[in-house]
């Protein structure tokens, strides 16, 4: 049985998680993943003065890479673990986006685009005010595309992340209806190398569905996309590896063969 989970934070190093690496590991390996990769934020790139909220950077990363070791340590065999970061939008400031991912303990990048440049998270956005909800969406994809291009990532992160947050406002869209701009961004990640992932935070939310969702995936599969992974974004422990085994599966019907994962930032195609 294989099952990845390529998407999880940890206290401290995640402000807005809850648990210890160790914790999230445990409780991974409870709910049958056999591999795991820690994935903190770091949003070094993407610190704006119009972002005051967003997470401090992180630039020691001894204390994180202590922290790994010794989760390794404890875990022993009985899971495989990763340790690499989410990074906000390396393309926003690609000196250092390049840093961190020529950094060597970083096995694995996800680059997210939390918010768009010197905006908001999307997070804190009220959808009902928003006058131009199709320029928003389109500048979200054409960073994506930029991201894709710059090869600072290994996956691209939840596109489509504000669906989350919308649903709790009780607003929905269809990526669907910005296909063109989608096809570009999967077109991207396919000349480039770089892949996406299955999130399956959302699945537990309001939204419901996996980001990116079904649609999208398949339009992914159409344009060759292969490389692929799955995460729960997990902060807290009770929440590691939930909708991991549900989203093999809808890969599985989507007729994608493997998940990949990842070292030195290599794929390494598993079947599923
Ligand atoms: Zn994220
Ligand atoms: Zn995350």
């Amino acid at each position: 049985m294989f099952l990845a989970d390529y998407h999880m934070h940890s206290f401290p190093f995640s402000p807005d998680a809850r648990d210890t690496m160790l914790d999230m590991a445990r409780a991974a390996c409870n709910r049958g993943m056999t591999h795991i990769c820690i994935t903190n934020h770091l949003e070094n790139c993407s610190q704006t003065p119009a972002c005051p909220q967003q997470f401090p950077p992180m630039r020691e990363y001894e204390g994180l890479l202590a922290s790994f070791n010794h989760a390794k340590n404890l875990m022993g065999g009985s899971i495989d673990m990763r340790l690499g970061a989410e990074v906000g939008g390396p393309n926003f400031s690609p000196a250092e986006g390049r840093e961190i991912y020529e950094n060597p303990i970083f096995d694995f990048i996800i680059g997210s685009i939390h918010n768009l440049r010197n905006s908001d998270d999307f997070y804190y956005m009220d959808y009902h005010s928003l006058n131009n909800f199709n320029q928003l969406i389109e500048e979200y994809l054409t960073e994506y595309v930029d991201m894709a291009k710059s090869k600072l990532c290994d996956v691209l992160g939840h596109v489509g992340y504000m669906h989350k947050y919308m649903a709790r406002q009780g607003v929905f869209f269809d990526m669907m209806d910005f296909s063109d701009l989608l096809t570009e961004v999967f077109r991207a990640c396919v000349d480039n190398g770089v892949g996406i992932e299955v999130n399956t935070s959302s699945l537990r939310d309001k939204y419901g569905h996996f980001v990116p969702d079904r649609g999208a995936l398949e339009l992914y599969r159409d344009l060759g996309g292969e490389i692929i992974t799955v995460g729960s974004d997990s902060h807290t422990s009770t929440n590691a590896g939930s909708g991991v085994a549900e989203a093999f599966q809808l890969l599985r019907e989507l007729g994608f063969k493997y998940v990949a994962l990842f070292k030195a930032h290599v794929p390494e195609f598993i079947k599923i």
